[in-house]
């Protein structure tokens, strides 16, 4: 079996679930750490650098407090994920709002939190002057309607991406801030979703620099910080190599030194990136139940789709490992599966993997963002605890599973369910 490393053995695992019952989540508090600082040494040149990162893959407050620790903002797109922002004293820049068909509310609250706006829309800015009023950092964003990376070609076809303006809306919105007395521009955009391509941040700040420039030129307008927003991808497959954030910093540094220097501008970089961050460092651990052989033989897991959706949704590829067997050849291929009456609730499909039986436990890997925080309660399957592994080796629950009680907690349960704990 390729080996994808793990901070965690099955002893530990055993020990921990023995206080909390699989599936859970774990998520590697030194790992997050490393990877953040890494990011931050490799935009350390650009002043004004800072990472917002983003909510929606990892909502943990645990999480968000350890990253503001290490000196990130976050990136918001709800009313929920400000609130939480607000709770952890995250306000003012340190919020990025980066939503899209934003409710009025929304918008009021991003701005009594005095968080940088980032306008999906050039209909947005009059709707947020009605709710809330424009502040004095205002960022737009963009769609070019395509985007292709020169070094392998990608393209990709933006026109039926529902986020972003055009660059005549662009430039108008630039045009009509400035009459309203916007102090500090932002450009922001996000072309690719988890590019491996270590040429992606270069490419995507070489039209976002050259925008600015335009933009200078005309409407006067000097844009101060460029968001390059998240979408730096990781390896979910072992023969995949993870991206060299150094490298993509330097790469980034080059497009600046030949492009922003030379013109006269100072321009400070914001990312967004979530996927990066956490995503190799949450492993959702779950026991197998069951073992089927029917047309194709089954591994039946304690854990569900509803605790992980990607494989479901995007037959996205997850390593699977079984602990203790780390190092046992892959002589069985099997679909493995949870227990909801849906045919596509399978982590794997077709997957190599040493012979399982009931009572194995087994790690999902990179699902430390877009993993928990898209769960679901379909089946009326419950959302599993959240727990963090910490440097020094001991465990801390951050995030209690479900009870039945909470599933019908928003029913008006008027005797039908009020004894439940
Ligand atoms: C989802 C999202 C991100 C984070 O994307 P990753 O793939 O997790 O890096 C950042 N910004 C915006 C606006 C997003 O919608």
């Amino acid at each position: 079996m390729p080996v994808k490393p793990l901070p965690f053995g099955k002893a530990q695992a055993q020990q921990i679930a023995a206080q909390y019952p699989t599936p859970f989540y774990l998520y590697d508090a030194a790992g997050i750490r490393r990877c953040v600082r890494a990011l931050h040494q490799a935009f350390a040149w650009n002043k004004g650098y800072k990472e917002y990162f983003a909510v929606k893959a990892l909502p943990n407050p645990a999480i968000l407090r350890l990253l503001k620790e290490e000196g990130c903002g976050v990136d918001c797109a709800s009313y929920t994920e400000l609130l939480l922002a607000e709770r952890l004293d995250l306000v003012g820049d340190a919020i990025m709002f980066s939503s899209n068909d934003t409710p009025a509310e929304e918008f009021a609250y991003a701005r009594r939190l005095g968080a940088i706006v980032n306008l999906d829309d050039i209909s947005h800015i009059e709707y947020l002057e009605r709710h809330g009023g424009l502040p004095g950092a205002i960022c737009c964003r963009y769609n070019p309607g395509a985007f292709s990376l020169d070094r392998n070609a990608i393209m990709g076809d933006l026109h039926d991406s529902k986020f972003g303006m055009t660059y005549d809306q662009l430039i108008e919105a630039m045009r009509i801030l400035k009459a309203k007395g916007v102090q500090r521009f932002g450009l922001h955009a996000m072309l690719i979703s988890c590019a491996l391509d270590e040429g992606y941040y270069a490419a995507l700040a070489e039209k976002m620099f050259l925008l600015a420039l335009d933009i200078r030129e005309q409407t006067g307008v000097t844009v101060s910080f460029i968001d390059l927003s998240g979408g730096i991808g990781i390896p979910y497959r072992p023969h995949e190599a993870p991206v060299d954030i150094a490298r993509v910093g330097k790469a980034v540094r080059a497009v600046y030194e030949r492009l922003v220097a030379p013109a006269g501008l100072e321009i400070s970089l914001f990312s967004e990136l979530g996927r990066f961050i956490t995503g190799p460092y949450g492993y959702l651990v779950s026991t197998v139940l069951h073992e089927k052989h029917t047309h194709k033989d089954y591994i039946g897991l304690d854990a569900t789709a509803c605790n992980l959706m990607r494989p479901a949704i995007y037959g996205a590829y997850h390593h699977i490992t079984a602990l203790g067997k780390e190092d046992a050849p892959c002589t069985h291929t099997y679909d493995v599966t949870g227990s909801l009456c849906e045919n596509n609730d399978k982590f794997a499909v077709d997957r190599m993997l040493p012979r399982l039986e009931a009572g194995d436990i087994v790690a999902i890997h990179d699902a430390g963002a877009h993993g928990y925080s898209m769960g679901y309660n379909y089946n009326g399957k419950l959302r599993c605890a959240e727990l963090l592994l910490e440097e020094d080796g001991s465990v801390t629950l951050i995030r209690r599973a479900e009870t039945p009680a909470d599933y019908f907690a928003t029913l008006d349960t008027s005797g039908l369910f009020g004894d439940l704990k």
